[in-house]
């Protein structure tokens, strides 16, 4: 608590890295990538359900000037690969990627020569979330990962970074879904 009577201007000090990380973990700008189901669960993420917005991370942006999270949730086929390097190397560093599900982090069911197997073999990856597909919850422990590793940084260094390639083990127990809806008493 700061005590306005001691210090009536309300000054604080700090580290400068300390401030600078603070504000870039509490406003990441994800840059979708959906293709598919795992999409979905994305979407529902930043759902009333969820809010992402208590992390500061629920402004998806759809230009990649604006953007400093990628996610890429749902297989990439060989087609899109191309496209999605596009779009990372367009982003501004610092950047950070979010491989969401099997199906972006291995490839999933889809063992074909159309579908690219993991697409650490063509982009750095820093968090993997497991899954077909993940959870909401899970999705935001990875976003969460990404930030504690943003808090602990220093400031950020010129040019690329390496991938930080965490795995993120989900530590929630899920509850039945959808919650029973009580009406007048009576659950329906
Ligand atoms: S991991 Fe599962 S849910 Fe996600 S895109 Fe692949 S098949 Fe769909």
């Amino acid at each position: 608590m700061i005590d306005t009577q001691t210090l009536p201007d309300n000054i604080l000090t700090t580290q400068l890295k300390r401030v600078v990380n603070w504000a870039r973990r509490s406003s990441l700008w994800p840059m979708p990538f959906a293709t598919a189901c795992c999409g979905i669960e994305l979407m529902a993420t930043a759902s009333s359900r969820y809010d992402l917005a208590r992390f500061g991370a629920e402004a998806m942006r759809f230009s990649p000037r604006q953007a400093d999270l990628m996610i890429v949730a749902g297989r990439v086929t060989t087609k899109m690969m191309p496209v999605l390097q596009h779009i990372y190397q367009q982003m501004t560093e610092p950047k950070w990627v979010i491989s969401m599900g099997a199906c972006a982090s291995t490839g999933g069911v889809f063992d074909c020569y159309a579908t690219i197997q993991g697409i650490d073999q063509f982009m750095p990856v820093d968090v993997y979330v497991p899954g077909c597909p993940p959870r909401p919850e899970t999705l935001i422990e990875g976003i969460m990962a990404i930030q504690r590793i943003i808090d602990s940084d220093g400031l950020p260094p010129a040019g690329k970074r390496r991938p930080l390639q965490l795995a993120i083990e989900p530590s929630y127990a899920p509850s039945p879904q959808p919650v029973p809806l009580t009406v007048g008493g009576r659950t329906v």
